[in-house]
Parts: C-alpha cells; sequence; structure tokens
C-alpha cells in the first residue's frame, strides 16, 4: 500500500478521500490554494502545501505546483477527486513521467474517452448501445449532413466532440434549420474547446439518465455496482441522484451491467469509471464514459456496503479488487441530494460565511461536507458545499429520511438549495419516480 498520498482537490471530496486514506493508514498531504487555508481536511492532513492563489488556474489546475509538493513531500501517489484535473490526460501523464501513480486510468485511456466521436467508436465496438448518430465527424457537405439527419430523423441534436459540462450542443427540428445549426456549433466548439469537430446524434425527447458504476483492476478483471438514477437536472447538472433506479429490474440492470464490465475487460480499463446513459423506452443509450469518481458515489456505497475511494487506491497500489462480482449484493435504496451555496430561486452563487451550521442525524442519514459554524465559502470555486445522503430498505424509508433530515439541516449566513430539496422531496412525480431529464427544468418554469 501507498505510505502517502497528495489530494489534488479541494471540499468535500477532499475530505473524503482524506478519510479514505485515513482508515487504510496512508499518510495525507493536502494541497490548497491560499483561499482555502480553512479547509477542514487541510487542517486534519499529516501534511498541507499552498499550490498558488485563489483562482483555480494558478492552484488546483497548476500542473507543475502539483507535482512538485508531491516531490516535497515524498509523496507516492496523487489522488486527482472529480472535476479540475481528475479527467485530463495529459496531468495523468505527467504525474507518471514524473514518477508518481496516478490514481485513475491510464493517461491513454482518459484521452480516449475525452473524444466523444472516439469514445463511442470503441463503446460501439465493444458491444454497447449507442444513439443512432453519424458515426464520426461532420463534413462541411450540406447535402451529406441533409441526408445523415434524414436517416437519423428529425430532431437531432449537433453535439461537440471535445464539450463537457453540458454546453457544445444544439437540437434542430428541420432541414432548413440543419446548416445553421451546425456552423454555429462549430464555431462555438471551436473557441470554447479548442476543437471544432461536431457530430450528429438523434435528439431523445423523454429520457432518463441512468449510469453504470464500475470498477476494474487494468489486467482484465472487472465488476459493475449497479446503477443510478440522475435524471434530476438543471441545465444538465445533477441536483439529485438516486439508486437502484426506479424500476429498472434485476435483468435489466445485469445486461447493461455485464456489457459494462465487458468493455473494461476488452480496454483493459483501470481504475473507477461510470458509463453514463440515455434510458428511454426500455433502451438503453451511451453517451458517454465518466474516467473519475462521481460527485454522486456514495449512494451507490450505501446499496453496496462498497467504499468506492478506498478500492480506487488500491486498484492503483496493484493490490486489485477486494471482491468478486458473485459478491457484490444491492441491498436497500439510497440518495443524495447536492447542497450547494446558491439562491433556491434564481441560482445565483451565495458565497459568504456561514454563522451556525446543524448537520442532520439518525438512522441512514450520512453527510458529505467539508463546513462547519464560521467556515468562509470563497467565492472561487464551485457552489457545492455537501452532500446529504439518506439510505433506508426501501426507497419510501429513504425519502421520509432525507425529509426529515432536510428539515433538521440549518445552515445560516448564506443561501442554499434547501429549500429547493425540501419542494422536490414533497413532488409527486418524484415521489412517484422515473421522472425524465426534463421534468426539473419544466417544474421550475411554472
Ligand atoms: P456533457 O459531457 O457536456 O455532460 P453529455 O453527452 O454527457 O455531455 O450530455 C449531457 C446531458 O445532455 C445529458 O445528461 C442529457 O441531459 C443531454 N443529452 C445529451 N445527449 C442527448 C440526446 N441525444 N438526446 C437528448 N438529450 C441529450
Amino acid at each position: 500500500m501507498f505510505e502517502k498520498i497528495v489530494i489534488a482537490n479541494r471540499g468535500e471530496i477532499g475530505l473524503r478521500i482524506l478519510r479514505a486514506c485515513n482508515e487504510l493508514g496512508i499518510k495525507t498531504v493536502a494541497v490548497h490554494s491560499s483561499a482555502d487555508r480553512d479547509l477542514i481536511h487541510v487542517r486534519l492532513a499529516d501534511e498541507s502545501v499552498c499550490i498558488g492563489p485563489a483562482p483555480s488556474a494558478e492552484s488546483y489546475l497548476n500542473i507543475p505546483a502539483l507535482i512538485s509538493a508531491a516531490e516535497v513531500t515524498d509523496a507516492v501517489a496523487i489522488h486527482p477527486g472529480y472535476g479540475f484535473l481528475s479527467e485530463n490526460a495529459d496531468f495523468a501523464d505527467r504525474v507518471e513521467k514524473s514518477g508518481f501513480v496516478f490514481i485513475g486510468p491510464r493517461a491513454e485511456t482518459i484521452r480516449l474517452m475525452g473524444d466523444k466521436i472516439e469514445a463511442i467508436k470503441a463503446m460501439k465496438a465493444a458491444g454497447i448501445p449507442c444513439i443512432p448518430g453519424s458515426d464520426g465527424p461532420l463534413g462541411d457537405d450540406p447535402k451529406l449532413n441533409l441526408e445523415i439527419a434524414r436517416r437519423i430523423g428529425f430532431p437531432v441534436l449537433i453535439k461537440a466532440a471535445g464539450g463537457g459540462g453540458g454546453r457544445g450542443m444544439r437540437v434542430v427540428h428541420s432541414d432548413a434549420a440543419l446548416a445553421n445549426a451546425i456552423g454555429m456549433t462549430r464555431s462555438e466548439a471551436g473557441a470554447a474547446f479548442g476543437n471544432d469537430t461536431v457530430y450528429m446524434e438523434k435528439y431523445l425527447d423523454n429520457p432518463r439518465h441512468i449510469e453504470i458504476q464500475v470498477l476494474a483492476d487494468g489486467e482484465g478483471r472487472a465488476v459493475y455496482l449497479g446503477e443510478r438514477d440522475c435524471s434530476m437536472q438543471r441545465r444538465h447538472q445533477k441536483v439529485i441522484e438516486e439508486a437502484p433506479a426506479p424500476g429498472i429490474t434485476p435483468q435489466a440492470r445485469q445486461k447493461i451491467g455485464e456489457l459494462c464490465v465487458q468493455a473494461c475487460v476488452e480496454t483493459r480499463y483501470r481504475g473507477a469509471g461510470t458509463f453514463e446513459f440515455l434510458y428511454q423506452d426500455g433502451e438503453f443509450y451511451f453517451i458517454e464514459m465518466n474516467t473519475r469518481l462521481q460527485v454522486e458515489h456514495p449512494v451507490t456505497e450505501m446499496i453496496t456496503g462498497i467504499d468506492i475511494v478506498r478500492e480506487q487506491i488500491r486498484i492503483a497500489a496493484g493490490l486489485g479488487l477486494s471482491f468478486k462480482q458473485s459478491d457484490i449484493e444491492i441491498r436497500g435504496h439510497a440518495i443524495e441530494c447536492r447542497i450547494n451555496a446558491e439562491d433556491p430561486r434564481n441560482f445565483t452563487p451565495s458565497p459568504g460565511t456561514i454563522s451556525q451550521y446543524h448537520a442532520p442525524g439518525g438512522p441512514g442519514i450520512r453527510v458529505d461536507s467539508h463546513i462547519y459554524a464560521g467556515y468562509r465559502v470563497p467565492p472561487y470555486y464551485d457552489s457545492m458545499i455537501g452532500k446529504l445522503i439518506a439510505y433506508g430498505d426501501d426507497r419510501e424509508t429513504a425519502m421520509a429520511r432525507m425529509r426529515m433530515a432536510l428539515t433538521e439541516m440549518i445552515i445560516d449566513g448564506i443561501k442554499t438549495n434547501i429549500p429547493l430539496h425540501r419542494d422536490i422531496l414533497n413532488d409527486a412525480a418524484f415521489h412517484a419516480g422515473g421522472t425524465n431529464i426534463h421534468y426539473l427544468e419544466k417544474k421550475l418554469s411554472q
């Protein structure tokens, strides 16, 4: 096992990784920007290194500073968490070439999955169901593009190969709008992602977002940990996640799970990963693979009893998986609410000092958060300040516990989206389960 790990992240995930290291007896190095000296995991870590000023570009995205933090502390491995450099193939490369272990997939895997066209090609070859589409980049011939769109059938979606964060896509409903939409998406993608390659796929009008969590040892052994439903989204950003996904049968889970495992085996995938699908009319359609730990990993941990961060670290240390597929049992139901420092009505960020804080508790309640009374939420980073997770024997119990926990939770001094979560937990359609990816936006616009 590693002796010392650099935690190349901040906030709740910094603390989550520190907790896993602690259990495994691994020493920790917390790196932080000058605005983050008061983070709880910075105080709890064995060592801490300031890697630059507040802006992420000069600190958490500063590759040379991160590598030298590992060098000066004699660390062995680097955990990137999620966001920041976690899906940056060049970072993974630089970490390994500098003699450290990157806790994640190989750089070439990250690079492949970062190009959506190449990722879809690889997944299709591995037998994963994909959305009907152009099967490659779109060219400049309007006649040819029109033929592709008619073959797929309107409405179609023009997507940037290098897109991310829900940006770089445009829906097209008719022949007349096609050429212009391709041109606009192309120039926007070029400016935003430095890559103007675009492709086309069928626009699904009523899908749910369902994703499969996998763990693989990089030597051709892999397991799936069931699915999560992340359909409650605003601007393509997840707000609530749950596991298992309502209405997915054990047979359907096993079928899609085994396909994902097969793809991991064929690509010799290493570490934790998530296959994201849209799910409509009983069919799964692959959209992308995330080659990192996800924000919503706790709901899977609650229903499987498996510590995903611990497994990531073990795999990176070459210790393999600590269980087989047949050891994995899905039990109960878990729901996660992302707690953001933002106005619950207009969603503008609400940084500032937390004057009072009371964390909820009781059976089945888990709080993954770095906040405390007196903590100042800095304005420089993502507005998520924690995750509230409720577990129960069934979905009904998990929802009841979540409702109570949202009532108990007190965060004063800043605005949070807790009122929005209370609304959703009392919503009849959410209660019934299986709402689609457009549901929350529609509810909010009413
Ligand atoms: P990103 O990398 O930007 O997150 P994704 O390909 O994962 O992009 O898509 C993000 C979201 O966009 C999905 O969760 C879904 O809400 C929507 N989306 C993507 N592709 C389609 C599609 N073909 N039809 C309908 N909605 C889509």
